[in-house]
């Protein structure tokens, strides 16, 4: 299948509360030109040189989003330009990141990264830590910030009740907050669950090798 008709297939699943960011990494700059020619405007990078090298050949007007785990000593490098930071997953990087963002006067949107894999390996804060952060944001405590919602990835597994259960308690989480700050994004799904998690309530999923085909990693 081409990129035209993943990307129209797509776009026609999806219902109209939900956005798709394209998750381009590992994808040449070539391949998301691509896809801007066909109209589509956000998307996402998991590693900061990766995004800046992008960034530098392709259209100014892209949205770009940092969905992967973020290094406190490369915030300033993405601070003027990025449209949102998806992968907030501790209080020293939103500390930076506020930090960061006085110092340019800017309020920079972000997700908070939730920890809902049963699998060890998956960054994130627990709920409980959630509730902390959201609650100090509220208080004002980081007026640098916007916060706009909440991610987070389910297990990597083909067991649909583990996956759909994780959704159903960030969904949860994220509807318990919202009664306190309205919230406008819950980024999740990805190319293999992402029809679940808009049945769990996703606003926003990240879909990668549906679009673009498979990765190959070079490295
Ligand atoms: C790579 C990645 C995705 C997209 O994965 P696909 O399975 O290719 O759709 C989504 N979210 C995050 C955080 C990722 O790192």
């Amino acid at each position: 299948m081409s990129l035209k008709e993943n990307y129209e297939r797509i776009l026609q699943s999806l219902p109209s509360h939900v956005q798709l960011v394209a998750v381009s990494k590992t994808h040449p700059a070539q391949s998301i030109q691509s896809l801007y020619d066909l109209g589509h405007r956000v998307f996402a990078e998991n590693k900061v040189q990766e995004l800046l090298l992008k960034k530098e050949q392709l259209p100014s007007d892209i949205k770009w989003h940092l969905i992967g785990h973020l290094q406190t000593n490369k915030v300033k490098q993405i601070i003027g330009f990025i449209s949102l930071i998806e992968s907030v997953d501790s209080e020293k990087l939103l500390d930076e990141i506020n930090r960061q963002a006085e110092k340019i006067g800017r309020q920079v949107p972000l997700l908070l990264q939730v920890r809902i894999a049963q699998e060890e390996t998956k960054f994130g804060l627990e709920i409980s830590e959630t509730k902390e952060l959201f609650q100090r944001i509220v208080q004002g405590e980081f007026p640098h910030i916007v916060l706009k919602g909440l991610m987070g990835m389910a297990s990597f597994t083909t067991d649909l009740e583990q996956v759909s259960s994780e959704f159903a308690l960030l969904k949860n989480l994220y509807d318990q907050l919202s009664r306190i700050q309205p919230l406008e994004l819950l980024s999740m799904g990805m190319s293999s669950d992402y029809a679940l998690a808009i049945e769990r309530g996703s606003t926003s999923v990240r879909i990668g090798s549906a679009l673009f085909g498979e990765r190959h990693y070079t490295n």
